[in-house]
């Protein structure tokens, strides 16, 4: 899942304002960072597919400390405490809360192969084995979260290029033709592109000079 993790990242944003939507955009992305930084290390390992689906030509073959549910609960853990130390137990409370959703999200989407614990008792509800219904279905949940938090915001302009900029991209990956990616490529262009909307993200609060 791509546009939805920070489709819930913009639902946050609405409810606990005062926290920096670039840092909720990492909290809800960080299992993504961390897996593909992970796998160009050669600690986790993903790879290609050919299918005409374009959501199932990456396959997580082991993300056993990023995409477990028990990975993602520790990863979420030490988020709530580095934030509880750092500023308190509300932005704790919600990092941590950003960071788990990406399991829950992941899931629903995901064929079974996202682990419980470790490498083992993959689960996943395949949604994405309906692209179309998938692809709709994510976009009208960002755009849905969108308008929700656009609703009485003062830097709406800039709200609005980053939810278009969002879906461009979604597009671009959906209709993108197939062709093979090494997984160092797959992992260098996520991570590029994950750094690009956190950057926007900071782009949207930052105050007009
Ligand atoms: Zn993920």
């Amino acid at each position: 899942m791509f546009v939805g993790h920070y489709a819930f990242g913009l639902l946050l944003k609405k409810k606990f304002n005062e926290i920096s939507l670039w840092l909720l955009f990492v909290a809800v992305q960080l299992v993504d960072i961390l897996a593909f930084i992970f796998v160009l290390l050669g600690i986790e390992r993903i790879r290609y597919n050919p299918s005409p689906n374009p959501f199932l030509r990456t396959i997580i073959e082991y993300v056993p400390f990023t995409h477990s549910l028990f990975g993602n609960a520790i990863l979420a853990g030490m988020v709530f405490l580095l934030f509880w130390k750092l500023n308190s137990r509300r932005w704790a409370s919600v990092l941590a809360i950003g960071v788990l959703s990406h399991w829950f999200l992941d899931v629903l989407v995901h064929t079974p192969d996202m682990p419980l614990f470790f490498d083992s008792y993959k689960v996943g509800l395949g949604l994405w084995h309906l692209p179309i219904l998938s692809f709709a279905a994510e976009i009208a949940f960002l755009l849905l979260a969108g308008i929700i938090l656009l609703k009485g915001s003062p830097q709406i302009n800039r709200y609005i290029v980053l939810v278009t900029l969002l879906v461009v991209a979604y597009g671009g990956m959906f209709f993108a033709p197939e062709a093979e990616a090494k997984a160092a490529v797959v992992a260098f262009s996520s991570l590029t592109i994950y750094s690009f909307y956190t950057a926007l993200a900071y782009w949207c609060e930052r105050r007009k000079a």
